[in-house]
This record gives C-alpha cells, structure tokens and sequence, in this order.
C-alpha cells in the first residue's frame, strides 16, 4: 500500500504529537516549540499569521473592537487560515500546533527593532483580547489556572458586607448585579489600570475587581510577559544572524509583503510617457507622486529614488526603451549631457530590466520593503511620506494636494499610530472620493492598478471591507536574489529540519 507523503507527514507527525502540550485553545507561549520542523512549514506557518495579524492591524482602526463585526470578521479569518477559532472547538491539535509555532517564529522575526517589536506587541495583543474574550467564564477560571493566575474569588460572606462599596465603586454595577457576578480581590500592582480609571473598589491595598474586568489584568500580565520575551528574544539576535538558514527567512518576514510581485505586467508598453504627469496626480500613491515631482522639479534623482521610482514605473508598463527614454529627456533638462546619462545612467535602466550585471529582472518594490529598508537622508526622495516625512511637513504637502481638514487629521492619527499603510488608504479613499478602499494595500503598483480599475471603471465599489487581500508567498525580487543561496520554500524540500528553535529564546 503506498501513502502519498502528506499522508507520511502527518501521521508521522501526529505519533510524535505532544497533545499534553496545549490544554487550552489560548495560550501565553511561555514555552518555545522544541520539535523539528519543516522549512516549507517553518515559512508557511509564519506567512500565515503574518496574514492574520495585518488583518488584526486592520480591523483594529477601522471597528470598534469588540462589535460583533469586529469579532465575526476576525472569527472568518481565523478559521480560513485554520489557526483555532473556538475555544471550545474539539481536538484542534494542528491548529493549536500551528498557532504556538507561527507566533514563535515571528517573535523572532519581529524582535529585531522598536519599531518592529512595537507592531508585534500590539497586533498579539489585540489577538489574544479578542480570544480570552471568546472564552466561557469556566474555560477562563481553566485557563487562569493554567497560567497561574488564579485570583482570589472572595467569599458570599465578605461580598454581602462590602455591596454597597462594590456597587458605587464599581461603574455600571447596582446591588443585584454585584449580587450575581464574582469579585477578586487582588493586589494593586495588578490593578493599577483599574485603579487609575476608577473603576474598582479598593480596600487595604486591595482591589475588588469583579469578573467581566478580568480581562484587563489578564492583558497586562500578557504584556509584561511578552514585551519582556520580545526584548530577550533580540539579545539572541547574533545567534540568529549567524544562522544561514533562518536569518534571510527572518528578514524576509519582518520585510515581508506577500503579494504579486508585480514583476509581469499586461499592460506593458500600453502607458505612454505623455500619460505619466497626469498618472501621476490620479493614480499614484503618495511616495511615487512625490518621486515624480522631485523629478520634473529638479531633473535628476539620486540612486534610492531612481530604484524606487523606476522599478515602479516599470511596474505599471513602461518598456525598456520607453524608461530610457523618459529618464533621458528629464535628465539632460538639468546638469547631465547626452553622452553622461547614456555613459552612466543608461546602464542601471537597462540593468533594472535585466538585460545588465546579472540579468536579474527586478520587481518593484513592496510597501514594506520601501517603509523598513534604506530611510531616506537630506536630498532623498524616496521612502514613504508617511514613514518618512516630518508630520508638519506631510500635512503641508496633504493640504496642497487639497485633502480636506477632517482628511488630514485622520491620516496624521494612522501615522502616530505607525499604521502608515493605512494612512496610504485613507489617502486613497479621499482621492478617490470612496468610503471604502476594499483592499488590503500592500504595494505601490497595487495602488496604482486599483485606481486604474477604479477610475475605468472596472472595479465594483466594495463597500465591505476585504481583508482577504490578495496575498501570496512571494517574496520582492532583491529578496529573491538571497534566497537562491537560502532554503526558503521555493528551494527546500519538505525534509529539511528545522531543529533546535528553542535555543534562540533561552534568556541568554
Ligand atoms: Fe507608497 Fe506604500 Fe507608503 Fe503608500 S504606504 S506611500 S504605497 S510606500
């Protein structure tokens, strides 16, 4: 009898699962996976909760959380990417498995700046709330067991002398209410949210917190736990640097955009260089209309923009000679001659296509990729505006591109908020004068292609919100030109192990 070798795997996997290891649907991941994995499973656990939590980033700013919108939207999400969606759901082994691994593997991957650790932090944070919030009250006493966090439930004794104290001193709490739910008496340290927002009744040092507040506690002590985690996790970040399998992995995610590359264009040659000034003011997100007009402004670039913006505009159509061409005419406006750019500048158009060096054909680059990589210097243009440029000086270039006020301060709240993506798609939708932007963006090109759709009417206004995106794992092509030398999905087989990951989280 022969078994096909998914069959193989799993069983093989489930002989030597360790069911014992996740008694409950949620967890702390206080412990790091000690099994061999696969690379191919190694990378597409981590792009799968890579999906989830820009889903959770996204939901986050456009729901209140905890509507039933939010919580119905972010169940789909978690049952189309089978991590566990339902703490009651039985013998979910794989996706309590999957679940435990994926945030591992991103923890190392986003561990590696502030910045990074930040976004993290939160996105698992918003998680794990809406997770522990899904939970029955007794799977929560379980699972505050688990964790060790058992409060102290006080006693029908001591609740019936202090009810009136628990009723004014807790909001939204009258005397048959205190009457049903249960309080915890639990020290300040733990409280101190709840204290400050006078929510509990305190009392020789202690907080009476009742039941439906639990969460906050729970929640802090995840943070604590997680950001301490975070910061140990980067102090290993010299072992994983030397670790040639893992290390461009890891970059790769923390970079990572998992889209269409937008290496193969349809309309190639369909754009002509008349078109690109108009293009420019419709069509183009903020950084590649920025690159534009620095461009016709001062007729020359310096190297970042030139890649950025040329990449780009091969992106969307431009042929070879058309880019020749383009940044010809541009360039002999300003101090270089004829013979200069064909000398010099010629040479890395031409490269960019592929027909140089190593004849690698380029792909433009991702939203992530130009956010996280080479920050622009005095002179640059290139860069995200919303990453990049001084607030001041973004709501200056946002009200000559005459966004309305109200406009302005939404996008200015995205970008404190480090949602800079989102800013792009706020920024689109008042552009486009739609309420809703009905993709995930990911990729300058893919904003271009949508407001082409948009403007040619191609694309049905889709009032719900999408987060499916249209996500792939695929990898920016400077990126792929590591990765020959990395086994990475596309190289590896399925028997390459992975062994030992929990070496990177010991706390030395
Ligand atoms: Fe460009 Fe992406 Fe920044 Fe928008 S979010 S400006 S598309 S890099």
């Amino acid at each position: 009898m022969e078994f096909s070798s998914r069959w193989r795997q799993k069983h093989a996997r489930l002989a030597g699962d360790r069911r014992e290891q996740y008694p409950h649907s949620l967890q702390f991941y206080l412990e790091p996976p000690t099994e061999s994995i696969s690379l191919v499973e190694f990378e597409s656990f981590a792009i799968d909760r890579l999906k989830l939590l820009k889903v959770v980033e996204n939901l986050g700013v456009s729901y209140a959380r905890g509507t039933d919108l939010y919580k119905t939207k972010l169940e789909t999400e978690l049952r189309k990417l089978k991590f566990p969606y339902r703490a009651l759901a039985e013998d979910d082994y794989e996706a309590r498995r999957k679940d435990h691994i994926s945030h591992f593997i991103l923890r190392l991957a986003y561990c590696q700046s502030e910045d990074l650790r930040r976004w993290f932090l939160q996105q698992e944070m918003d998680l794990f709330r809406y997770r522990f919030n899904e939970l029955t009250e007794y799977l929560m006493q379980k699972f505050l067991e688990h964790v060790n966090l058992s409060f102290e439930a006080i006693g029908e004794d001591l609740k019936n002398e202090l009810a009136n104290e628990l009723s004014t001193s807790t909001p939204g709490f009258n005397m048959s209410k205190v009457k049903e739910q249960m309080f915890y008496k639990v020290g300040l340290a733990d409280a101190v949210d709840l204290f400050r927002a006078r929510r509990v009744f305190i009392k020789d040092g202690f907080a009476y917190v009742p039941f439906k507040e639990i969460d906050v506690l729970v929640l802090n002590n995840y943070r604590t736990k997680l950001s301490k985690a975070l910061a140990l996790t980067a102090r290993s970040l010299p072992s994983i640097q030397s670790d040639e399998r893992l290390q461009p992995l890891l970059s790769h995610l923390s970079h990572s955009y998992v889209g269409p590359d937008y290496s193969v264009q349809k309309n190639t040659g369909k754009i002509s260089l008349e078109q690109i000034d108009a293009l420019s003011v419709k069509s183009f997100p903020l950084c590649m209309r920025q690159l534009h007009r620095a461009l016709r402004d001062s007729h020359h670039l310096r190297h970042g923009g030139r890649m950025q913006y040329g990449l780009f505009l091969k992106g969307i159509g431009l042929t070879l000679e058309q880019a020749l061409e383009f940044w010809k005419k541009e360039f002999i406006r300003g101090k270089v001659d004829a013979d200069k750019f064909d000398k010099g500048y010629a040479y890395s158009i031409r490269h960019n296509y592929g027909k140089e060096g190593k004849r690698t054909d380029y792909t433009p680059y991702s939203c992530m990729k130009i956010i996280m990589s080479n920050p622009p210097s005095q002179g640059d243009y290139h860069g995200c505006p919303f990453r990049h440029s001084d607030p001041e000086l973004l709501k200056q270039k946002l009200q000559s591109y005459r966004i309305p006020p109200s406009g302005i301060t939404q996008i200015l709240e995205l970008v404190k908020g480090m949602h800079y993506q989102l800013a792009c798609q706020k920024y689109f939708e008042l552009t486009h004068d739609v309420d809703d932007i009905g993709f995930s963006l990911n990729h300058p090109n893919q904003y271009f292609t949508e407001s082409q759709k948009l403007l040619s009417g191609g694309r049905e206004l889709k009032k719900e919100f999408n987060n499916s995106g249209n996500f792939q794992q695929k990898h920016n092509s400077q990126e792929s030109i590591n990765s020959r030398s990395t086994p990475t999905s596309s190289n590896a087989t399925a028997d390459t192990e992975l062994e030992g990951l929990e070496a990177y989280f010991t706390e030395d």
